[in-house]
């Protein structure tokens, strides 16, 4: 089938030689035309690497794998067909969206500037369209915010702008890197509405990065977890979060709100990330993992099969019932 976005066994290293950083270890996956994909996994686990790659805004030679986009190879684009691509094809909402912004620009004529980048026009048409791009993120009075300046907006009015300045040329795929990072839990909550409703009206892929298992539940159709640049499980979000089948992504269950257990309460995963420079044998999760056995520290575990389209990293993976305390049941 055809995918918007394909990767394969993607692996992105910082420095050179045996004391590189891998930030990222043999990662696949596909984002069908019009799904959207979860990357989730803590602080440090790659995200937003994997993120930077796909647009090649990684460094030169810290790259191994493939990342096809609509079937074209991003490794191997000239500069100008990468250009073309860059908001065309595929747009990215970065982790500090109001680093999105000119504060010196109204917000207007900063989304007619991405329009007129890549299409021609008058001046008057861009404009109009750009106001009709802040009218479809629902923002109020559309032909008014347009002659605002970024600070003269709420945080999320800002982000508003910010998607619809990624919307501007009509992408194939949108990355989202944390795009409600720093907004407060309702405000968060209309936004991830609004990206819900856009990308079902528009037809456009996601790829949507987070920490949060939550959120991701609330706009993906799919999700993959990362754990210190490797993915650990992938499946469905429904399969995902109703039956996990990694003790990472129990962890990570176990650390979302309930019913009974406030969000003050949240239990949290002991341990850290591994140092990514001395990767050791075995699996890289087994020093925090409450269902570890011996095997886990010399074998490293492959992406298997647990289900139709649902896929663990993990020697214990039919046993975790057995071996973990009960999963609480997600309400977020
Ligand atoms: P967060 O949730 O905090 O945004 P993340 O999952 O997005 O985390 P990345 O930013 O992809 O994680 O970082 C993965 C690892 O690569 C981290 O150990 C980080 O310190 C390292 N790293 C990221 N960018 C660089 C860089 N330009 N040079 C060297 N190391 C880097
Ligand atoms: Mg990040």
């Amino acid at each position: 089938e055809p995918a918007t976005l394909d990767v394969t066994g993607l692996s992105i290293t910082y420095g050179a030689g045996p004391q590189g950083l891998k930030a990222v270890r043999d990662v696949s996956f596909r984002i069908a035309p019009g799904e959207a994909y979860g990357l989730i996994g803590e602080s440090g686990s790659g995200k937003s690497t994997i993120a930077y790659a796909v647009l090649r805004h990684v460094p030169a030679g810290t790259v191994s794998g493939r990342i096809l986009l609509n079937g074209q190879d991003v490794m191997a684009m000239s500069p100008q067909t990468l250009a073309g691509i860059r908001g065309r094809v595929v747009s990215m909402i970065y982790q500090d969206p109001m680093s999105a912004l000119n504060p010196a620009i109204r917000v207007g004529e900063q989304i007619a500037e991405v329009i007129r980048q890549h299409r021609r026009g008058d001046r008057a048409s861009a404009w109009a369209r750009s106001v009709a791009l802040l009218g479809q993120v629902q923002l109020p009075l559309p032909a008014e915010i347009a002659h605002r300046y970024p600070h003269q907006l709420s945080g999320g009015q800002q982000q508003r702008v910010v998607i619809a300045m990624a919307l501007a040329c009509d992408p194939e795929l949108l990355v989202m890197d944390e795009p409600t990072t720093g907004l407060d839990v309702t405000t968060e909550a209309v936004i991830l509405d609004l990206i819900n409703d856009l990308r079902h009206a528009l037809g456009v892929a996601v790829l949507f990065i987070s920490h949060n298992m939550g959120v991701v539940a609330q706009v993906c159709d799919r999700v993959g977890v990362l754990y210190a640049g490797q993915l650990v499980e992938e499946g469905s979000t429904a399969q995902v979060l109703r039956a996990p089948r990694h003790p990472y992504t129990i962890g990570l269950m176990n650390a979302l709100p309930t019913i009974d257990r406030a969000a003050d309460r949240l239990v949290d995963i002991p341990g850290r990330l591994p140092d990514l420079r001395v990767v050791p044998p075995g699996c890289v999760f087994a020093p925090r993992c409450a269902a570890v056995q011996d095997i886990c520290h010399a074998v490293m575990p492959t992406l298997e099969p647990v289900g139709t389209g649902h896929d663990s990293r993990c020697h214990e993976r039919d046993r975790l019932e057995r071996l973990l305390p009960a999963v609480a049941p997600a309400t977020a």
